[in-house]
């Protein structure tokens, strides 16, 4: 099928169920175990983690004790530990608590910024003008995440070209690096290899990052078609969990399990050693009480052949 393949020597995965995973969650994991949660990627070679959000607890309060948690993670050097945040008074939050990383989050669609946060594409923009003062007073870079870039559940199909505009709006406010979501799970492998493209045409000044959700099954499939793009930058959630409020229980983030195993097994180092992390979802079973959509986790990991003698299935 491919004449020549050029695959990266290397992909690089962020690590997102602490945050984006544990605020779907109908149980409030105690912070305790969130740190404990953090603590044990970062033993399995994750070098990207979202630790948390710093919402109000009104609105998510599986994401209240942000500071405790961001506190109590044991940070090992090179890791870089990033927080979510909503709006300024967020990050006011966020930067006493000396992340890595903030990040912001908008809609390429105006519907769905209206919906997720209650404001215009526009007054969001004016926010993270705020934040990026913030941010560079206190030397903390500044992240951000287009969702609904692929889709949006109001809007539909969403234009390259919007998502486009407003990554160059981003990047000109000192946002270069920038992750689009597909954030219910729409998106098919050939638009992602048009987006990358495009982005690396128009918009080379952009470090893109993708996240994909798997409501449809696609999301590994996309992930893929991003790599063979040319794009190396993933959010993936431990476990697969975490998922869009627009489709209850209908698919969450791709499993970091599944994408390692497959970026692995094709040869693409990531940093992460799959055997601890499948640990680390053991761990994460037990802390959200119920089973995780991983399929490798489900599959128990890598073939391990168990020999000829004694095997044969008569
Ligand atoms: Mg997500």
């Amino acid at each position: 099928m491919f004449e020549r393949v050029d695959l990266p020597e290397e992909v690089y995965i962020r690590e997102v169920a602490p945050r984006d995973g544990l605020q779907a969650e109908p149980r409030v994991v105690p912070v305790p175990e969130r740190i404990r949660l953090v603590d044990q990627l970062t033993a399995a070679g994750v070098s990207r983690i979202e630790v948390t959000s710093f919402v109000s607890p009104q609105w998510l309060p599986q994401m209240a004790d942000a500071e405790a948690v961001m506190a109590g993670i044991e940070r090992k050097p090179g890791v870089n530990y990033a927080v979510l945040v909503p709006n300024p008074k967020g990050a006011e939050r966020a930067l006493r608590t000396a992340p890595d990383e903030l990040t912001v989050f908008v809609s390429a669609s105006e519907t769905h910024n209206y919906k997720n946060v209650h404001c215009s594409i526009s007054e969001s923009l004016g926010g993270f003008h705020r934040i990026c003062a913030m941010a560079r007073e206190a030397g903390v870079p500044v992240t951000a995440v287009i969702v609904t870039a692929f889709g949006c559940p109001y809007e539909g199909r969403v234009p390259v070209n919007a998502v486009l505009d407003l990554a160059v709006r981003l990047e000109s406010m000192g946002i270069a690096d920038i992750t689009l979501g597909d954030t219910v799970g729409v998106a098919n492998p050939l638009q992602v290899a048009e987006m990358v493209r495009s982005f690396q045409l128009n918009a080379p000044m952009v470090r893109l990052s993708l996240h994909f959700h798997d409501n449809r099954g696609t999301a590994l499939a996309n992930l893929l078609a991003g790599v063979l793009a040319g794009c190396t930058r993933y959010e993936t959630a431990l476990g697969g969990i975490g998922g869009s409020p627009f489709s209850p229980g209908a698919g969450g983030n791709l499993a970091t399990e599944d994408a390692v195993y497959c970026l692995q097994e094709m040869g693409i180092k990531t940093g992460i050693d799959l055997e601890r992390l499948l640990g680390v979802t053991r761990f994460l079973e037990e802390i959200i009480g119920h089973p995780v959509p991983s399929r490798v986790y489900q599959a128990g990991g890598r073939m391990v052949p168990v020999g000829i003698e004694g095997t044969l299935n008569e």
